[in-house]
């Protein structure tokens, strides 16, 4: 199709939007459904890439079309469909021919093709990096890698929910450096909220992490993974059945997954015993799930509590086995948790009789267990061993342990620390979880034992996939961003607050862009343009950064107040943005413990209940020394557990316990309160502030996926979605900055033939104006007033028009047909 067409035919469609007439909701609409129906799911919006899902497979893939893309010169580009092929390749160019660093960012709501595009525009690059590498091993074996990597990230970190079979549960960067030759020479991947809570409840219709399920189906046919690891069927685990969905709709079969997830692993270096230990971690957070509590009358020294019991003690058992704690260990984290007597007893209490040897040392410094991570300041720590307490500390430099582990009754009253001078003593108590508690704390530990997992393998990964230097000065980079799009639910918490939080971010980073690509091609065309108007959201963003008073600062703030509650919360939050315009209270009728936010993409409503604790997301201490000391490394070693609150940080190195380093030396005193972990709100917020910074520096390709239909059906187009869509991707608001200034432009050449017809025929027109050249033209045209002074300019190759002045010129040519 011509231009020509495009602009005089409304019956056509047009593959880039903006030489559609009017760049309004309903033309978009209609362009896009028109081509939906005809299986063209690539539109441009510019440079814009929108993606519509086709749920089901087209023949838009195949090495014939790769090659037309490939080797489409950049002239002959715009005459090529929009393909995310064509996209991938002006990254491409654009990397080796300007030698800067690249990239695509994905966006678009859960099941409209995120992945599925990262999957092709990294195939894409791969393919260029074959192409130009020959035989390379190296980069043979890089490529075989990121696939790998891939695969096991999918089978980690993606489930199956209502919305999406294979829905990724994590945002993630992944950022290929090549060569000047444009061969990969590695990658970085960077992953962004796994989604914890899943591991743990799971919604009608969906499935925990694919994992799990792969390894049941293909233990059910393996006798020695069975056999080590004793699991029953999937339906007979609480953590798998509360969805009631077993299967998988998309022809994916778990158990032949299974078998690329251990192909996968082993390219990492995973050994069959690393593989063993994985899937007893697994194992043992199912086992753990399906652990049942009652309320139970528990005994102390002091005192009689209400706690609970654990009712199955054959799953406690297996539970403690894959994780290779003890079961009294087990049991106990699960049940009590130890507390710090802030009121300090003059003279060791009774138990610390029975360590006589101890009363010699006069530097003996002493913390709450897990106080301070191992390393700081080479602080002492008690330590949990078979059911009994054993006390560790320090003195010159030099570790010793007790001579003899103090026998700890669950219910027991123990010593823990005193002051240098011995004239000071703390004590600790066992406080027993009731019920409610004890069934946190299982979830807890289930969810800290896979998400550490998933870390651990995404920290392998990196490690391999990314040789030294390969993001370095003397390579370039293309970074991919697949993350999770906007959400509006019923009940919003913290993870839509981060998720939101983020599209927010990167929805100023997108209107800054096309701002800045609209005003470069004025510039481009030596047009000098005065600032265009549009849209800012960046007001937003500001009030849930910002340092001090933002909205994830006043939730930080709260949690480090003591006594500090949701309600207060929400008090601090209304106190300091209601008279603004983003944050509003919400109506008495949504529920007093609600605030309401406005996004760029529409209003949120936010639950505040449970806010704090999900950004706190502690696991405490007691569990986490548990975790430290299971005998399974890959339970044990955790990039995790150092921002549990007060956790011991795990000993990686498989070192003695008892190798404590005191780096500080002896004769520091230990702070009373251990260093305040970050919170989730303010990891979350910091790793983003980087990913911007990142993207600040690259040239950047935007793809915007929309999803056609919510029933995952082929070829059903259904107009209120797809609208609903263009709003929150920022395409509407695209097409806006597009509209002001003067969005029709028309290459010179085009302009001459379209409206030269307008001279011959106009009176007043001298034969020498006849428009032999487009200054001709021009001026000829401004002498009849067919053009119209403010409403046009012209650029050094293109003419630039307003809408209005286009359509009086196309009606004067009309008329004289
Ligand atoms: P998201 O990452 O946005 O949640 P996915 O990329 O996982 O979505 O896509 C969801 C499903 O939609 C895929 O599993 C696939 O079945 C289908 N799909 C997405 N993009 C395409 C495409 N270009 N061609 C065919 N099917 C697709
Ligand atoms: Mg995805």
């Amino acid at each position: 199709m011509n231009a020509d067409e495009d602009m005089f035919t409304n019956e056509d469609t047009v593959a880039n939007m903006v030489k559609l007439r009017f760049l309004d909701e309903p033309s978009i609409l209609k362009n896009l459904e028109r081509r939906y129906e005809e299986e063209e799911i690539y539109t441009l919006v510019g440079s814009v890439l929108v993606s519509l899902n086709p749920f089901q497979k087209l023949p838009l893939y195949g090495d014939k079309i790769l090659d037309r893309y490939s080797q489409a010169s950049p002239s002959s580009e715009p005459e090529q469909p929009p393909h995310i092929w064509g996209l991938a390749e002006r990254a491409y160019r654009s990397l080796l021919c300007n030698w800067s660093d690249q990239s695509v960012i994905v966006s678009g709501e859960s099941g409209a093709g995120k992945t599925e595009a990262t999957r092709r525009v990294l195939e894409y690059f791969m393919e260029m990096s074959r192409r130009r590498g020959g035989e390379d091993d190296f980069a043979a074996g890089l490529e075989g890698k990121i696939m790998s990597a891939q695969t096991i990230l999918e089978a980690f970190g993606n489930a199956k929910t209502i919305r999406n079979d294979n829905s990724s549960r994590f945002g993630k960067w992944i950022e290929v450096g090549f060569s000047r030759a444009g061969q990969i020479q590695g990658a970085v991947i960077h992953t962004y909220l796994l989604e914890k809570s899943r591991v743990v409840s799971l919604e009608p219709g969906e499935r925990n992490y694919h994992i799990f399920y792969e390894l049941l189906q293909c233990a059910e046919e393996d006798e020695q993974l069975q056999g080590e690891l004793g699991l029953g069927q999937v339906a007979s685990y609480r953590l798998l059945n509360e969805g009631s969905t077993f299967t998988r709709d998309d022809g994916v079969v778990d158990s032949d997954e299974f078998l690329h997830v251990r192909e996968a692993l082993a390219a990492f270096g995973f050994s069959e015993e690393d593989m063993s230990r994985i899937w007893k971690g697994l194992a043992a957070v199912l086992c753990l799930g399906n652990l049942q509590f009652e309320e139970d009358q528990v005994q102390t020294s002091t005192s009689v509590q209400d706690g609970s019991k654990i009712t199955n003690s054959d799953t406690l058992l297996q539970a403690a086995g894959l994780l290779s704690v003890s079961t009294e260990d087990l049991q106990a984290a699960l049940l009590f948790r130890t507390m710090v007597d802030a009121r300090s007893e003059v003279g060791p209490p009774a138990p610390l009789a029975s360590l006589g040897a101890l009363a010699a040392f006069r530097r003996v410094r002493w913390l709450p267990p897990g106080c301070s991570p191992l390393g700081a300041g080479g602080a002492p720590r008690l330590c949990c061993g078979q059911g009994s307490w054993e006390v560790i500390w320090q003195e010159s430099g030099r570790s010793f342990a007790s001579a003899a582990a103090v026998p700890c009754a669950p219910a027991g009253l123990i010593l823990i620390g005193c002051s240098e001078e011995f004239s000071e003593w703390r004590t600790t108590a066992l406080i027993a979880y009731k019920l409610h508690e004890a069934k946190d704390a299982r979830d807890a530990l289930c969810k800290a034992v896979y998400s550490n997992l998933f870390n651990l393998l995404v920290a392998r990964i990196n490690e391999r996939l990314s040789s030294a230097g390969c993001l370095g000065e003397t390579n370039r980079t293309i970074g991919m961003l697949d993350i999770f799009g906007f959400e509006m639910l019923q009940t919003n918490s913290f993870e839509q607050l981060c998720i939101n939080f983020c599209n927010e971010r990167l929805h100023v980073h997108f209107n800054e862009e096309c701002f800045r690509i609209e005003m470069e091609e004025y510039a481009a065309e030596g047009i000098a343009m005065e600032t265009i108007e549009y849209n800012d959201n960046s007001e937003c963003v500001a009030m849930l950064e910002r340092r001090g008073t933002g909205v994830f600062a006043l939730v930080d703030d709260e949690i480090r107040t003591p006594g500090g509650s949701d309600a207060n919360l929400l008090e601090k939050m209304f106190g300091e943005h209601a008279k603004g315009a983003y944050l509003k209270r919400a109506s008495g009728r949504e529920g007093a413990n609600c605030f309401r936010i406005q996004h760029f993409a529409g209003q949120v409503l936010y639950k505040v209940d449970g806010l704090m604790d999900k950004s706190r997301d502690a696991l405490h201490a007691d569990l986490a020394a548990l975790l430290s000391r299971s005998e399974n490394m890959l339970v044990r070693a955790s990039p995790q557990f150092g921002k549990a609150e007060g956790a011991v940080a795990p000993d990686c190195r498989g070192e003695a316990e008892l190798e404590l380093r005191g780096a500080e030396g002896p004769e520091r005193r230990p702070s009373k309160r251990a260093p305040q972990p970050q919170t989730l709100g303010t990891q979350f917020c910091t790793q983003l502030r980087a990913l911007i910074q990142r993207l600040n520096a690259t040239q950047p390709h935007f793809v915007k996926c929309l999803k056609p239909n919510m029933e995952k059906k082929g070829g059903f187009f259904v107009a209120e979605e797809i609208l609903t869509q263009l709003r929150y991707t920022g395409i509407v608001g695209l097409c806006k900055i597009r509209q002001v200034g003067y969005p029709a432009r028309i290459p010179q050449d085009e302009f001459r033939q379209q409206f030269q017809c307008l001279c011959p025929y106009r009176k007043g027109t001298s034969p020498g104006q006849k428009g032999r050249t487009v200054d001709d033209l021009l001026a000829a045209l401004q002498h009849t007033e067919d053009l119209s002074p403010g409403r046009w300019l012209r650029g050094s190759t293109k003419v630039f028009m307003k809408h209005d002045q286009l359509d009086s010129l196309m009606a004067a040519v009309l008329a004289v047909r």
